[in-house]
């Protein structure tokens, strides 16, 4: 530490502009800036830009400075208030100058960010001081997977070393009260929180968000520091100096944030509370984590005391070492007063209910497969058509539930369905116009002979109630299916449905289950290059005898986004027709346009079931489903044992069904989905040029698959990259889901209102992660 202040460079500013010059091509003024052990100079060229050129320690490693360029950027990639590295002329990200002695330097250039430092702002509100929680909370959100073997280092400022550092530099403070008080601490934080920092999560930290780190915007029309009033609302600009960067606990940033951001308040505990509160709008913490807080903000104090002390003997005069200890001073013993308990109920209540609270009491009350997505949870409490919002008011490009088909919360269907309650929901029991006006609307979007209908609550009773009609017909128990499928979470879908019962918990196929292969023309046997793909796949089913139903998703979804080939389904509906057999159609997943070419996927193979089966988005989220069949096979139902279902076909299922189906038409959103799908999917199979990972690319409309694999000759499954695509995508605010036998097809079936630049969003954002994943599997090599 001593030898550091020694070997801090003293460059003149000519020798600056020299470098300036010869390492980057630059040219301008350059003026000094503030540094504890560096030498930082702002440059500012003849084009009026404006970078930060930095000058390291002789001492300084150049694996430590190699670290801090990489999170940089690392970070600069999501969060947009950190500085980023400039190139030198030769490309490099790190150059070296030779000192007056002959002393080597580390030269980089960091570009500038524009504010004054937070701690020269003399009314900062709660509202800023919020700001500066959330945009340190994102700072460690952005750092929390990275890592460099630079920062598992040594180093005096971190505070997993501040008890060891301040009990042996304690007794060297030279002001009698002070040294008396940090004692007192000391021996308090260590009886209250030290068993508890053994336990604390640890991650690559910033490890220095002081408020003179921690930049924020200028009032327009004044060059003063000053506020020029409540009209103007400062906000965080800029987040700087990563060289005190280490491996400590993951909270350290927060409690350095709070050891600065209190200083020189009147009410230290408000100002803590707001930075908290301003934290856990992006980022929880644990209970270990909020319980140590308040005694890791006093070990920082206590470490800076310390750390000033011995360096002012080093280097009496340089009032930069002293810009904190002046309000330590004053604001330390307001601190000690508080009571430590207090504090962290205060901090507890800042920190509102977290993800793992929510998640603790789902685990304690909820079956442990109902399972959650994402490796981090994703805690959302809005959503807004092709958007969703978490806890903190993140939003998310939902480009993977088909559900809210027409938008989430549209506000017609919340108006259909709240006026509706208001009035009347009952069953089909009474006589309401409503019903058979859903019904009529719905035949009439299906071919003849397609006219009557049933309404249930779900997709899975919805295929429960077809397999009893195709039974009720044929009088068969026989079901054909296809491999991967998926058609409910009852007892007998789970059997019908090899997804389920060749999946773990599984039992197998019963016997009066037939598995088709999947014809799937990328991985399958027969392939897109044979015209005859689809009638050689369907050839599979003449090998059931007996057939009752032939049931199958139109573009098997969970099967990985699969687009049948032609004439498959005329195929195999003639061969089980034969056969005796009746033929269902799973329209769950793609209904009501998301193909962008028809209004059902059945229609683009030129087929007509005998019985449809809808559900997700026919209802926009409000549980409804459907079954249409012809009038011969509901007569052959109506065998005297009634059909009910309590809440199948209620007033209040019919408004939302008619609501639904208004905005799906008049909105047009099926060629909506057309256009912004065929550009969607020809800007993914750009992405598969740049990309070895993507193997296929396939889709219509708004029903997309990008099959992710190792090999594009062997095909071998990329299954963890595809899930990490996943998270990474959650990480930068785009949601998809990843499905297929080999759970390696990345699938993507936004709201229909998805647009234009939502698709190029996401293709870029995919762009991105794949580039980055393909990096990080080469660096593993
Ligand atoms: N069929 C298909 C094709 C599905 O994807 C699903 C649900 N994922 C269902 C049926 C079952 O629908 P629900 O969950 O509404 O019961």
């Amino acid at each position: 530490m001593d030898d550091l202040l020694l070997r801090a460079p003293s460059l003149k500013a000519a020798s600056a502009l020299q470098i300036a010059h010869d390492v980057f091509g630059l040219d301008g003024e350059v003026s000094a800036l503030p540094s504890e052990r560096d030498q930082n100079f702002l440059l500012r060229t003849s084009a009026n830009d404006r970078f930060v050129l930095k000058i390291a320690n002789g001492h300084e490693q150049r694996a430590f400075l190699e670290a801090q360029n990489a999170a940089l950027t690392h970070v600069a990639r999501r969060v947009g208030f950190c500085p980023t590295v400039v190139p030198a002329r030769d490309g490099t990200l790190l150059s070296q100058t030779t000192g007056l002695f002959g002393e080597v330097h580390f030269v980089r250039l960091l570009t500038w960010l524009p504010g004054v430092p937070l701690g020269s702002v003399s009314d900062q509100s709660d509202g800023l001081l919020e700001d500066f929680g959330g945009a340190v909370a994102e700072l460690d959100g952005a750092l929390e997977d990275f890592d460099h073997r630079a920062i598992h280092r040594d180093f005096h400022w971190d505070l997993a070393r501040g008890l060891q550092l301040v009990r042996e530099q304690a007794p060297s403070i030279s002001d009698v009260q002070t040294r008396a008080l940090v004692s007192v601490l000391l021996d308090r934080i260590a009886a209250r929180d030290a068993h508890k920092f053994a336990r604390l999560r640890r991650a690559a930290v910033h490890n220095d968000p002081n408020d003179y780190n921690v930049l924020v915007s200028v009032p327009p029309d004044t060059r003063s520091h000053e506020s020029i009033g409540s009209a103007f609302t400062r906000t965080i600009t800029g987040i700087l100096d990563f060289g005190d960067m280490v491996h400590s606990y993951a909270i350290a940033d927060l409690a350095i944030a709070i050891a600065y951001g209190v200083l020189g308040k009147t009410d230290p505990l408000g100002a803590a509370v707001s930075i908290v509160r301003g934290y856990h709008r992006s980022r929880s913490t644990d209970d270990d984590e909020i319980s140590s807080l308040f005694g890791l903000v006093l070990l920082r104090l206590c470490t800076s005391i310390c750390l000033a002390a011995r360096q002012q003997a080093q280097r009496p005069g340089d009032d930069y070492l002293a810009i904190s200890q002046g309000p330590i001073a004053r604001t330390l013993p307001l601190l000690a007063a508080l009571d430590p308990d207090a504090v962290e109920e205060a901090f507890r209540e800042a920190r509102g209910k977290t993800i793992e609270e929510t998640l603790a009491a789902r685990r304690r009350v909820i079956g442990r497969n109902v399972s959650v997505s994402y490796r981090r949870p994703l805690k959302i409490v809005r959503g807004w058509m092709q958007h969703l919002f978490d806890q903190t008011g993140r939003r998310y490009l939902d480009a993977f539930n088909n559900v809210p088909h027409v938008g989430h919360s549209h506000p017609r269907v919340v108006r259909a369905a709240t006026e509706q309650l208001l009035v009347l929901n009952t069953n089909t029991r009474y006589l309401h116009d409503k019903l058979a006006m859903f019904a009529e609307r719905l035949i009439a979007t299906l071919p003849a002979p397609l006219g009557v209908c049933y309404f249930v609550n779900s997709g899975s009773e919805a295929n429960e109630l077809a397999l009893r009609l195709a039974r009720a017909h044929t009088r068969r128990r026989d079901v054909v299916v296809l491999d991967a499928a998926y058609h409910g979470n009852t007892t007998t879908l789970v059997d019908i449905s090899p997804y389920k019962f060749n999946g773990p918990g599984g039992e197998g196929a019963p016997p009066w289950v037939h598995v088709l292969p999947q014809p799937d023309t990328y991985r399958g046997k027969f392939k897109r290059d044979d015209p005859r793909a689809g009638e050689k796949y369907a050839e599979f089913a003449r090998h059931v005898r007996n057939p009752g139903a032939f049931i199958a998703e139109t573009a098997p979804s969970v099967g990985g986004q699969v687009i049948l080939p032609d004439r498959y389904l005329a195929s195999v509906y003639a061969i089980v027709r034969a056969a005796g057999g009746v033929c269902i159609a799973d329209e769950v997943q793609t209904a009501y346009g998301r193909m962008g070419t028809h209004f059902y996927a059945f229609e683009a193979h030129g087929v007509v079931p005998d019985i449809v089966v809808l559900g997700k988005p026919i209802g926009n989220g409000y549980p409804l489903g459907a079954v249409v069949t012809t009038p011969e096979i509901a007569a052959s139902f109506d065998n005297g044992m009634q059909f009910f279902s309590t809440f199948g076909g209620s007033t209040l299922s019919c408004a939302v069904g008619l609501a639904v189906l208004d905005v799906v038409q008049e909105e047009r959103l099926q060629d909506h989905a057309q256009d912004v799908g065929a550009r969607l999917l020809d800007r993914l199979k750009g992405l598969a040029g740049a990309h070895p990972l993507i193997g296929d690319v396939r889709g219509s409309g708004l029903f997309l698959g990008v099959e992710l694999v190792k090999n594009r000759e062997t095909l071998e499954p990329a299954t963890a990259e595809a899930a990490g695509v996943a998270e990474a995508l959650r990480d930068r605010g785009i949601l998809i889901g990843t499905d297929g036998p080999f759970d390696n097809v990345l699938k993507i079936r936004p709201p229909m209102p998805f647009t234009h630049e939502d698709a190029d969003l996401l293709v870029s954002t995919l762009d991105e992660v794949l580039s980055e994943i393909s990096q990080s599997a080469g660096r593993t090599l």
